[in-house]
C-alpha cells in the first residue's frame, strides 16, 4: 500500500498493490477526471511532485510529446513505488456514485449480434454495480494491459454483466473473447468506471447516438431510461450508424422494450451503402440533421462509438446547434 498525496489539497488516499494512481483515487471517492482509464484518451494528466511511480504503456497515445517533455503523465498507466506527491486536478463532477471494485466474474453464455459483434455475459458472486452507460476493465488472459467494455444491461443483485463487442482485426483484447474464452472460464473485471451514464434527474428528451460496438451503453441507457420510469414521459431517439446493411443491428432489443414506436425511435443509418440496404445513408450525424424533430438545444445527449465519429457529432451539436457541453455525454471507444 502506498501513499499519495495531493499537492493543492495535501488530501492523503491510499493506493493498493497492482492499482494504478487513477484507480485508487475513484476507489477512495475523489473525483478524478477520466474518460478511457486505458491511456488513450490523456484526462487523467498529472505531474509527478516527489516520489517514484512505474509507467505501465510507455508509448501511450494520451501524452503528446510536449506532455512528455514538462513530465506529464497518465493516472490511469501510472503505478507508485513509493509513496508519492502529485499534482492534479479534481473536480467534485467526476466522483463515481459506485466506487470501482475489482472481482472475479466467470463467463456464462454469448450470442451472436451481427457478423462481428458478440454479446458475452459474465456471471460475479457479488451484485453487478454500475448506473446505465457505464463500463468495467475486462483483463483477459495472456493480454498486456485491460481493454474496457460498457455494459449493456443494467445494474442487478444477481452479478449478471453483459458486454458486446466487436471483433477487430489483429486486435488482441477482442481474439482472446471470441476464440479462446470458453464458458466457464474467469476473467478478471475492474468497475464501474465512466462520467456517461444515464441523468434521470434530467426531464429533456433524450437523444442516443451509437456506432458500431457503441451500441452497448446505449442500450443500457434506453433500458434504464425504462427502468427509471423517465419513458413515457420522455422520449428517446436512438441512433444507430453501421457501416454496411450486415452491421446494422440494436432494434430488436430497443422494440422489447414498452412504448417501441410511440415514445422509443429507432433510426439506422449506413455509411457504405450496399445491394441489401434500402433505408437511410450517410453518417449518423448526418441523420441526426434530417430527422430529429425540434431545436437540437432542448435534447439530453449520449453518445458512443469510435472518435471520429464522436467528434462529428460533438462538433455538430456544439458548433452548428449550440447544445451547451453539459448536455452531451460521451464515451470515445479508442
Ligand atoms: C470507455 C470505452 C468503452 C468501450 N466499450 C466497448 C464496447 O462496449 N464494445 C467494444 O467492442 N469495444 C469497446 N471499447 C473498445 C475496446 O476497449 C478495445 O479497444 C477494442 O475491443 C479493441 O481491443 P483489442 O485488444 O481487440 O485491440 P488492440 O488493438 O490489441 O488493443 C486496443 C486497445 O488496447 C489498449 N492497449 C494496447 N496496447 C496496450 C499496452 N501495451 N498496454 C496497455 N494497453 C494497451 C489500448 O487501450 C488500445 O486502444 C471501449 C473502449 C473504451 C475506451
Amino acid at each position: 500500500m502506498k501513499n499519495i498525496t495531493i499537492e493543492q489539497t495535501d488530501m492523503t488516499f491510499q493506493c493498493g498493490d497492482g492499482d494504478t494512481i487513477l484507480s485508487a483515487g475513484l476507489r477512495s471517492g475523489l473525483g478524478m477526471p477520466h474518460e478511457c482509464t486505458v491511456g488513450n484518451c490523456g484526462t487523467c494528466k498529472f505531474e509527478l511532485i516527489e516520489g517514484k511511480v512505474e509507467v505501465l504503456w510507455q508509448d501511450a497515445p494520451g501524452l503528446s510529446e510536449r506532455d512528455r517533455s514538462k513530465g506529464r503523465m497518465l493516472a490511469c498507466q501510472c503505478r507508485p513505488v513509493d509513496d508519492s506527491r502529485i499534482k492534479i486536478r479534481l473536480d467534485d463532477a467526476c466522483r463515481l456514485v459506485h466506487p470501482p471494485r475489482k472481482i472475479e466474474a466467470v463467463l456464462s453464455g454469448t450470442t451472436d449480434i451481427t457478423h462481428d459483434i458478440r454479446e458475452f455475459r459474465f456471471q460475479s458472486d457479488t451484485e453487478a454495480s454500475f448506473i446505465a452507460g457505464q463500463f468495467a476493465l475486462i483483463n483477459l488472459p495472456g493480454v498486456i494491459g485491460p481493454r474496457a467494455y460498457s455494459m449493456a444491461n443494467l445494474a442487478n443483485e444477481a452479478g449478471d454483466w453483459h458486454f458486446q463487442v466487436r471483433r477487430v482485426m489483429g486486435g488482441s483484447g477482442s481474439s482472446v473473447l471470441f476464440d479462446r474464452l470458453n464458458l466457464g472460464d474467469r476473467v478478471g473485471l475492474d468497475g464501474p468506471y465512466g462520467l456517461a451514464y444515464l441523468r434521470t434527474e434530467v426531464k429533456r428528451d433524450v437523444v442516443c447516438i451509437a456506432g458500431g460496438s457503441g451500441l452497448a451503453p446505449m442500450l443500457s441507457i434506453a433500458r434504464g431510461m425504462v427502468a427509471a420510469g423517465m419513458t413515457p414521459e420522455t422520449n428517446l431517439h436512438f441512433f444507430y450508424g453501421a457501416r454496411q446493411s450486415r452491421d446494422v443491428c440494436g432494434e430488436e432489443y430497443l422494440k422489447s422494450l414498452p412504448g417501441f414506436d410511440q415514445t422509443i425511435f429507432y433510426y439506422p443509418s449506413v455509411s457504405s451503402p450496399d445491394d441489401g440496404w434500402n433505408g437511410r445513408t450517410g453518417f449518423v450525424h448526418e441523420a441526426l440533421q434530417d430527422v430529429l424533430p425540434g431545436n437540437f438545444a432542448d435534447y439530453e445527449y449520449y453518445m458512443a462509438g469510435p472518435p471520429l465519429m464522436m467528434r462529428a457529432s460533438v462538433e455538430l451539436l456544439t458548433g452548428h446547434h449550440h447544445v451547451p457541453l453539459g448536455q452531451i455525454h460521451f464515451d470515445s471507444f479508442f
